[in-house]
């Protein structure tokens, strides 16, 4: 495979030379190009920014021909593999491919790694700020809710991701999951004092499981919900209750 050949390069380069990450990145586009043969929009150039954020590990944006990513601190040390399985996770959402499981178990092992996680704690306590921006909301914390349902359901395995409360009420989309962001989006419609604590629970868990279930490919169909997916959900404690009372608050048809 093309995609193969292309990964061993990276290991023939001369003795002593590292490329820089804005390469790796540049170099796993122009590999994901050649294998899925398409590409989202054209690309020119990579820029890469360091952040100080814990809250998001890492962001991937196009515009106007240039590839803008942003890395956490957290990811500065990191070893190459890990940096070039990253690259292969961000890059792949924005062709909508699958990334290899071989990457994505590669970033997770590191990620959940002790000393990484306190990494991660010591970025968080310093920038002072262990709520993203925007996550409190009048009635309901996301972050909250996220570190709640992350202890319970998944031994706090879901990497940090951004959370946010939707600019409109929607009612009828009530989550959204936003791999290209990294971001978990709750309908501004939840946060409030009559949506009970488990349904709005539920709908987090429920985008929760989409950053552990990526969306699968079958005879070239996308399936956001698949068959793991719906399984895994069914671990909800009280699943039944939560969708009926959601279908109570929101007297629609539900979507998310
Ligand atoms: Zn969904």
């Amino acid at each position: 495979m093309l995609f193969r050949k292309g990964m061993q390069l990276s290991f023939e380069l001369e003795d002593g030379y590292r490329e820089t990450p804005e390469e790796t990145f540049w170099r796993v586009y122009r590999q994901m190009r050649l294998k899925v043969r398409r590409s989202p929009a054209e690309v020119r150039s990579v820029r890469l920014r360091w952040r100080p954020y814990a809250n998001s590990i890492s962001t991937l944006r196009l515009r106007d021909g240039e590839m803008h990513i942003g890395l956490s601190e957290a990811l500065r040390h990191a070893p190459d593999g890990v940096l070039e399985a990253l690259a292969e996770i961000l890059i792949s959402k924005i062709f909508r491919h699958r990334p290899a499981p071989e990457f994505q178990s590669r970033y997770r092992v590191w990620l959940n790694s002790p000393p990484v996680r306190a990494d991660l704690e010591r970025l968080r306590q310093s920038n002072g700020r262990k709520h993203t921006s925007g996550s409190a909301g009048n009635h309901y914390d996301l972050q909250q809710l996220f570190d709640d349902i992350n202890t319970r359901y998944f031994h706090g395995a879901i990497p940090p991701v951004s959370l946010a409360w939707s600019r409109s009420a929607s009612r009828t989309h009530l989550g959204h999951w936003d791999p290209a962001h990294q971001t978990i989006v709750l309908s501004r419609f939840l946060d409030r004092p009559d949506a009970p604590r488990l349904a709005v629970e539920y709908v987090m868990f429920h985008e929760m499981l989409h950053v552990l279930h990526p969306t699968e490919f079958e005879n070239g169909r996308r399936k956001v919900h698949h068959r793991r997916f719906r399984d895994a959900e069914k671990a909800f404690e009280g699943l039944t209750d939560a969708k009926a009372q959601l279908k109570r608050l929101c007297s629609a048809t539900l979507s998310f």
